[in-house]
């Protein structure tokens, strides 16, 4: 293997290995705790959903969470027992939150649920073997915890043509890879079988650092005549990380923000591996893991294979610890580990390691200083980063220049800050810079999405509103019309003179542009009236705006109404009122009896009003009215007289009654003439 090329990658430092510390032993079984705390968020992506209730009794291996979503991971129970309680409680987390989790208390017989082992996996259709690393849980075992099968679920575009699988476990202390790799090779190589089927590359490369020897050896025994290629890596921080690896193995950069997957390469991490085999082979989901337990603060640093959800406490107390001596307690490495305020925290799937060490062991960093530019951050960078330009960029929140220096690409190594002769906390500030990234710009989508809706809200109601009102505008002009149509039929009686055709007098356009015109009228008076009531800039720029809109329709009419065939028109009317009114006068003074002259009088002004009509009539381009006359008896000469008689009766009497000095008997002598004229002309009609 010595042949065989390997690359290097930019930076990287040597800190001290102390893995002996806990290599030295194998791997012993945890102690069955009384209680077992399961996050439901143990993973990359979506927390599981609980799919069982507080006081059911649950077994080994049985689910207790399904995934829910297509990021995310089911959990199932550890050890047998009953579920105590689901809610908050305690995480492994610097900021000692809480999380949603399901507590089992154990019964203590460790009974196991009845698995589905298949010894042939190369039987299983792909969907089916995918399915199987689904159903078990597997999330990455190397500290990253992303969901497996959906890591292994390769979108259409991507032909995987490499399989990776990460031995190297770089930081120091941890050991647990590699007493897994020397202790179940087998299981492992059996593990890396199935993905290699799952996934038909055309290598499969391993890497693991040349401070593993005894690993190196199993695994090459396991491997025997495979087609895997193991390769030996210099012992360089941080060469386990997933980019720095591919670029060992393959002399290939992973692009900026990208995936190893995004240039057809996929990696696994040797735990992960041997989680596969048991779901596959033995059908045993992820109910437990390997994990380092170190630190000069134990008695007895080893590895132990533990429940999932087992408290640090009892793994710490099973490795010896003196409280006393405990400095901190670190889960995961120096480099990357979190330090936990609590013990009360559980194992969970990615915690690789529990450091405990002593004060001396690994002091707390001196105080900070201010940055003196130095650059020995950048020549250790294994992302190719400016570290001093992102620590600056964090102090004043650019927010966008973080971007553009590929905030994101920095993997939390913690190489800068180990070299920083200043003692800056430098990935605390990249941790705290990407958390509020993250949360700003999932405040960004929420906003813009309800923005959005809003909007389409908007819209909505905006389309309705117009939908009212043209159904209003259209009730209001079916009603102006036939306002007016009764108004012009009231004026000119219908029973003298019948129009031609009943829409005579208006054309349609002035008829529409009257009623428009009315209307908008109608809308600026209402809404003067709510200015004088309530002074606003909307409603004064609204009365504005309602003002022209009048004017304009106003102006609109005159038009119509000056460039129409006559404005004649309105002549032809006024001539129809004008005969209408002397037909009525003349009717009532006939009715009145009064007496000839007057009657003499308006029949001259009824036919100068009838020859006014006509002449109207055909100044206009209407047709002719047909005139109908009533059929009424001619007056003859008797009763004229008689009626001219009753008249000067009736006259003179008043005329009497009203002067108080009359004398009595020409009184009565006028109440005998009006009775004898009102008896004669009342005989003459009944003949
Ligand atoms: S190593 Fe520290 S002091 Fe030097 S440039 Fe980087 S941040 Fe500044
Ligand atoms: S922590 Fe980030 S910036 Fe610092 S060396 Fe590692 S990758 Fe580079």
């Amino acid at each position: 293997m010595s042949d065989v090329k390997l690359w290097d990658f930019h930076g990287g430092i040597h800190p001290p290995e102390r893995k002996a510390l806990s290599n030295r032993t194998p791997i012993q079984p945890a102690p069955l705790p009384a209680r077992l705390i399961l996050p439901l968020g143990q993973h990359i992506g979506t927390p599981a959903e609980p799919i069982v209730a507080v006081g059911e009794r649950v077994l080994k291996g049985q689910p207790i969470a399904a995934a829910s979503g297509r990021v995310s991971a089911p959990l199932h129970a550890p050890t047998s027992g009953t579920v105590g309680f689901i809610g908050l409680q305690p995480y492994p987390h610097v900021s000692g939150m809480l999380a949603p989790a399901i507590v089992i208390d154990s019964d203590g017989l460790d009974e196991w649920t009845t698995l589905e082992p298949c010894a042939d996996y190369r039987s299983l259709e792909p969907a089916l073997l995918l399915e199987r690393i689904r159903l078990a849980g597997i999330s990455g075992l190397g500290g990253a915890g992303f969901p497996t099968a959906m890591k292994l679920t390769a979108r259409p575009q991507e032909k995987i043509h490499t399989l990776i699988i990460n031995g190297a476990e770089c930081e120091p202390y941890i050991t647990a890879d590699d007493r897994l790799m020397r202790e179940r090779a087998a299981e492992l190589v059996v593990g890396i079988e199935i993905l290699a089927w799952l996934i038909q590359p055309e290598q499969v490369l391993i890497g693991i650092e040349d401070n593993k020897p005894e690993a190196i050896a199993a695994m090459r025994t396991a491997i025997g005549e495979r087609p895997f290629s193991l390769r030996v890596l210099p012992t360089k921080y941080p060469s386990g990380g997933e980019k720095q690896l591919v670029e060992i193995l393959t002399g290939q950069q992973v692009p900026s923000g990208g995936l190893p997957a995004d240039i057809g390469i996929l990696c696994q991490n040797v735990g992960t591996c041997v989680a596969i085999h048991d779901a596959v082979l033995l059908g045993r989901p992820l109910i437990s893991r390997i994990v380092t337990l170190t630190g000069e603060a134990l008695a007895r640093p080893m590895n132990v294979e533990a429940l999932l959800g087992t408290p640090v406490s009892e793994l710490l107390a099973f490795a010896g610890l003196d409280e006393t001596r405990m400095d901190r307690l670190i889960m995961g490495g120096p480099m990357m580990g979190l330090t936990l305020p609590s013990l009360d925290a559980p194992l969970i799937k990615t915690s690789n390691c529990l450091l405990a060490p002593t004060r001396s062991e690994l002091p707390p960093p001196p105080a900070a200083l201010p940055c003196i530019r130095c650059g020995a951050c950048a020549d250790v960078c294994p992302a190719s980063l400016l570290p001093q330009q992102l620590h600056f960029f964090t102090l004043g929140q650019g927010h966008e220049q973080l971007k553009t220096h590929n905030l994101f690409d920095c993997i939390e190594c913690g190489a800068c800050a180990y070299v920083c002769p200043s003692n800056l906390p430098l990935v605390q500030y990249y941790r705290a810079a990407k958390a509020e990234i993250r949360e700003l710009e999932q405040k960004q989508h929420k906003a813009e999405h309800s923005r959005r809706r809003f909007e389409l809200r908007q819209e909505r109601l905006r389309k309705a509103e117009e939908q009212k009102e043209a159904e209003r505008q259209a009730r209001a002009e079916k009603a102006a019309r036939a306002k007016a149509v009764e108004a012009e039929s009231a004026s000119v009686p219908h029973q003298e003179v019948l129009p031609a055709n009943p829409a005579a007098g208006f054309s349609d356009l002035q008829k529409r542009l009257k009623i428009e015109a009315s209307m908008a009228q109608v809308a600026l008076k209402k809404a003067e009236k709510q200015l004088a009531a309530h002074v606003t800039a909307e409603l004064e720029a609204q009365v504005a705006e309602l003002r022209a809109a009048a004017e304009a329709a106003q102006k609109a009419l005159a038009a119509a109404t000056a460039a129409a065939p006559a404005g004649a028109d309105a002549a032809l009317k006024k001539a129809k009122i004008e005969l209408a009114m002397k037909r009525a006068e003349l009717k009532k003074a006939e009715k009145a009896d009064a007496d000839e002259t007057e009657l003499t009088r308006l029949r001259e002004a009824l036919a100068g009003a009838e020859r006014n009509l006509h002449a109207a009539e055909e100044a206009s381009d209407k047709p002719a009215p047909q005139l109908v006359r009533t059929n009424k008896r001619p007056l003859d000469e008797k009763l004229r007289a008689l009626k001219t008689e009753l008249a000067f009766a009736r006259a003179d009497l008043r005329k009497l009654e009203r002067d108080e000095a009359a004398d009595p008997p020409a009184l009565e002598s006028a109440r005998t003439r009006l009775a004898e004229a009102e008896r004669r002309l009342a005989e003459h009609q009944s003949e």
